[in-house]
């Protein structure tokens, strides 16, 4: 129920401890305000609760043996404390956070991260446990909590401090892997004259990536690209690169943009191509074909930086955008099935 407040030292004072309730703020004003709002704020965490507890150490003196403590308790809470409500207001501990930095470290997304942890207190089969924010914090303190870890494990999210920080990570990881044939480079983004002359281009390609271009013959036979987003805040495209293999599908390469058009897409290829090791493409430094989505920036883009290489419409793209138009509102097809008489 309570929580510290700063020591207060004086001469004679070693140590000081003041404990107050978690209540004890100023309650705030509510005049003309609606019912349910009313109410709301009457079940908010200030209450000017006048419950608290303060310790003093008085430094040893000629007269007495030892310290002197001085212990005042004033346990007149003005709210009920056997009751959830009250205990959904308590600070969250620190071996809670730390508990949650673990699961964030491991991989874990905030909600994840909140099930995952809560699914653990429930074991323990002690239903307080849950409602108290101290052991088990409500899902947007484990949000602040992720955003506070986020910052600090994985630097800033925007300007220029991101590509600094991208900069340096990729200087490590280069002086890391450069035995290995792992390689990554960036280019920064830069819209402050109004052009897009300076697209964010992330390229990287793995040591694993760099054994599949020299051990998998299908590397250098048959590739395929395709890009995803919503990985981000921003939507910034990633295109992977992979081939087929007895094991199935493995990565060659991987490249990040802030744009999908044909200029762009030739420049992150060829950022790549400069990544890849000389025995690139099962040494034969182009892949034969490839395999795309019908998109047609991306095919150009393609064909600008391996010439030689065919491109082919991947089947299941073909087949989605033959089932979009064929339902699309405006090419009027009838969708309801007809039965044979
Ligand atoms: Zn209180």
């Amino acid at each position: 129920m309570f929580q510290r407040s700063k020591n207060r030292l004086g001469k004679r004072v070693c140590k000081k401890l003041y404990l107050r309730c978690h209540h004890n703020q100023r309650k705030k004003e509510i005049t003309n305000l609606s019912l349910k709002t009313t109410h709301r704020l009457q079940n908010l965490k200030n209450n000017n609760c006048p419950a608290q507890i303060s310790i003093t150490i008085l430094a040893p003196h000629q007269r007495h043996r030892g310290y002197l403590v001085e212990v005042i308790l004033q346990h007149n809470h003005n709210h009920t404390i056997n009751v959830a409500d009250a205990l959904r207001f308590r600070p969250i501990s620190d071996q809670t956070k730390s508990k949650h930095y673990d699961l964030f470290k491991r991989g874990h997304s905030p909600s994840s991260a909140h099930l995952e942890y809560e699914t653990n207190l429930m074991y323990q089969q002690n239903t307080q446990l849950l409602a108290d924010r101290n052991v088990n914090p409500k899902i947007s303190d484990i949000y602040n909590l992720f955003n506070k870890w986020r910052k600090n494990n994985l630097g800033v999210r925007t300007g220029k401090e991101l590509f600094a920080d991208l900069e340096a990570r990729i200087n490590k990881y280069n002086e890391t892997n450069k035995d290995l044939g792992g390689k990554a480079s960036v280019q920064r983004f830069n819209n402050s004259d109004g052009k897009h002359d300076h697209p964010l281009i992330l390229a990287i390609c793995t040591p694993l990536m760099s054994r599949v271009h020299k051990h998998i013959q299908q590397a250098g036979e048959l590739v395929f690209i395709d890009s995803s987003s919503s990985f981000d805040d921003y939507n910034n495209p990633m295109f992977v690169i992979s081939t087929s293999s007895a094991a199935g599908g493995l990565p060659l390469g991987v490249v990040v943009t802030s744009e999908e058009s044909t200029s762009i897409i030739n420049s992150a290829m060829t950022h790549l191509k400069y990544l890849f090791p000389t025995y690139s493409f099962y040494r034969k430094g182009s892949p034969g074909n490839i395999i795309t989505d019908d998109s047609q920036a991306e095919r150009s883009g393609l064909k600008k930086t391996w010439p030689s290489a065919s491109l082919y419409l991947c089947v299941f793209h073909f087949l989605q955008t033959m089932w979009r138009w064929l339902l699309h509102s405006s090419n009027e097809i009838e969708t309801t099935p007809v039965l044979e008489e």
